[in-house]
């Protein structure tokens, strides 16, 4: 079923990266005099070729290659062909093997976080609106519903244009269509016709997986134009393999762009947030005056590590496709157990089936117990809930501790 995503032998991942850095430009053998862009700073960093030779990922860092745009369109920078090609492959291992894209038929990167991926998508969206529909700036809007994540405030503050906000149920986190409605109602009340929906693929604080079609069904009966995201930062490496009846896939039409970010759930580096697009729509923030870079740029970072691509390709194929389902398994067993126990102490608390996230509410939990182990509030001025997060170092060993204090 896999098409991109094959796990791989250490051996075998050394040797890749190692081939696609040798098909970087190499700054010792070559004259390379007119880019602004070298190795690490050799008096710092250890380059020795002995200490090196079987660490792909420290090589990688240590060579510097600069993934500038975006390559999987047109043409990119070719002194970082190599490794950019990885970068490409990780795309493809993403939109298509994990998100049931078609293989070739989405464009993305590898962007500085999820933040810079949502803001990536909305901005792509306003202005495939003001040059395909001739909309003003102040007809456009974002929906998302008031469990997003702020970094759909700071775009609306950086692009200027207005965000409305779907209210949810206090209890089970769910939309309504009914709620969905209301929103479009006041947006359209106050003149947008055109709009940029962001769906949860789980929250920040709740781990809540947004229905869809509570979007999509308002939206079609009211006939709006709109473009759809996914933000899947949190849950992009998690959801899909828990849910395999996932709606939020590139199998549904109505959806145009993923954020999914690695440097959550899959313990990549920071600086990992994957932006993945339907192709055709990414024009729509080509910057033309981007002209010293190769095939211009379509991002909205500018340079940005190679490193982080290769961190999160060797992730992947380390584990492979299995071996992350087995990950993802065990953690959905370890919050199962945790709710078990929660629910034994009559200890209210929110979790979606399909996700490693506990949220307490805050009555239940006193501020000395939280402060110790770290759960982190919805509010930090004032705490209405606390999170619990099975990630991978959380063992049920660590959780026993904490169910102790809460007898
Ligand atoms: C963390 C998160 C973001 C922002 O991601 P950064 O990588 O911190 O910029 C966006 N959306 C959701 C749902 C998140 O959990």
């Amino acid at each position: 079923m896999n098409k991109h995503w094959q796990k791989k032998s250490q051996e075998e991942i050394k040797s890749i990266v190692f081939n696609a850095l040798q098909n970087n430009v190499n700054y010792d053998e070559e004259n390379i005099l007119g880019i602004p862009a070298s190795y690490l700073d050799d008096k710092v960093f250890n380059q020795d070729a002995t200490f090196v030779k079987d660490a792909p990922f420290i090589s990688s860092l240590i060579q510097n290659p600069n993934h500038i745009g975006c390559h999987t369109l047109g043409k990119s920078e070719s002194f970082f062909q190599g490794t950019q090609d990885l970068e490409k492959e990780l795309i493809e291992i993403c939109a298509v093997d994990i998100l049931q894209g078609e293989t070739g038929a989405q464009d993305g990167y590898v962007a500085s976080g999820g933040t810079e991926a949502n803001i990536q998508a909305i901005w792509i969206y306003r202005n495939s609106f003001v040059n395909h529909h001739a909309a003003k700036r102040e007809e456009i809007c974002i929906i998302c519903s008031e469990d997003s994540h702020y970094s759909m405030d700071k775009a609306s503050n950086l692009l200027s244009i207005d965000i409305f906000k779907t209210a949810v149920d206090q209890d089970t986190r769910n939309i309504s269509e009914s709620a969905v409605k209301a929103t479009i109602q006041q947006a359209k009340s106050k003149g947008k016709k055109y709009f940029i929906v962001i769906c949860n693929m789980m929250t920040t604080m709740f781990g809540s997986v947004d229905n869809i079609e509570a979007y999509t069904n308002p939206l079609t009966e009211f006939a709006c134009e709109f473009k759809l995201h996914i933000d899947g930062a949190y849950g992009g490496f998690y959801y899909p393999f828990t849910d395999a009846e996932s709606r939020l896939t590139f199998k549904n039409k109505n959806i145009s762009s993923f954020t999914l970010d690695a440097h959550k759930m899959a313990q990549a580096p920071y600086g990992t947030g994957i932006f993945l697009i339907r192709k055709g729509l990414i024009q729509n923030v080509n910057t033309q005056e981007a002209s010293y870079v190769e095939g211009e740029d379509f991002t909205l970072i500018g340079s940005r590590s190679g490193a982080n691509a290769i961190a999160v390709w060797m992730i992947l194929v380390k584990n492979g496709p299995f071996g992350w389902q087995e990950k993802i398994f065990i953690l959905q067993k370890r919050t199962e157990w945790m709710c078990k126990q929660l629910a034994a102490l009559n200890i209210e608390f929110y979790r979606h089936d399909m996700s490693n996230i506990i949220t307490i509410r805050s009555q239940f939990v006193q501020p000395a117990i939280a402060s110790k182990f770290g759960l982190v509030p919805d509010n930090h001025a004032a705490p209405k809930w606390f999170k619990i997060v099975i990630m991978e170092h959380v063992t049920i060993e660590k959780l026993m501790l904490l169910i102790d204090d809460l007898k």
